[in-house]
């Protein structure tokens, strides 16, 4: 199963950076130690706010268990479901969704969250590389893989 993204309606580079930023803000609610806190924002059309989530512990876990710990602890033993599976569960139920549905995350996703991501409807998936750069790809398949969206250009 693939789905196929139709038109260019948002500007990309505009939109990435604003929500990136808020992705960035989203991500200091983690406690994780700095450096393991993510955050993903999802985004009807690009641009429109449906849902955050951030990295933490399960529903009725009231406290992480890396709070206060350093990042090696976290890193080892850290429980927090990833940012991209909270957003998924934070998403409003029956509601018609304006594509495409974008996913802004603070860090490159893992496979599963990408799965997680593909199996929950979100089309398009903006990632910050290490360096800060933003990279739009196309969620066209469970798996993992980063094909730019076309027409996208830095
Ligand atoms: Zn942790
Ligand atoms: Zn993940």
């Amino acid at each position: 199963m693939s789905r196929v993204l139709q038109g260019d309606r948002f500007n990309r580079t505009k939109w990435g950076g604003r929500m990136m930023g808020l992705a960035r803000q989203v991500s200091t609610w983690s406690s994780c130690p700095p450096g393991r806190q993510h955050a993903c924002v999802l985004a009807e059309d690009g641009r429109f706010v449906i849902s955050t989530g951030y990295n933490g512990p399960l529903p009725g876990d009231s406290k992480c268990h890396c709070t206060g710990m350093p990042t090696e602890y976290c890193k080892a033993n850290c429980k927090a479901v990833h940012a991209e599976v909270n957003a998924l569960r934070n998403m409003p139920q029956g509601h018609m969704i304006s594509r495409p549905l974008v996913a802004y995350v603070t860090k490159r996703p893992c496979q599963a969250c990408f799965q997680a991501l593909f199996d929950g409807g979100v089309d398009e998936l903006c990632f910050a590389e290490t360096d800060g750069t933003l990279v739009f790809v196309l969620v066209a398949s469970p798996h993992l893989q980063f094909t730019p969206t076309p027409g996208w250009k830095e």
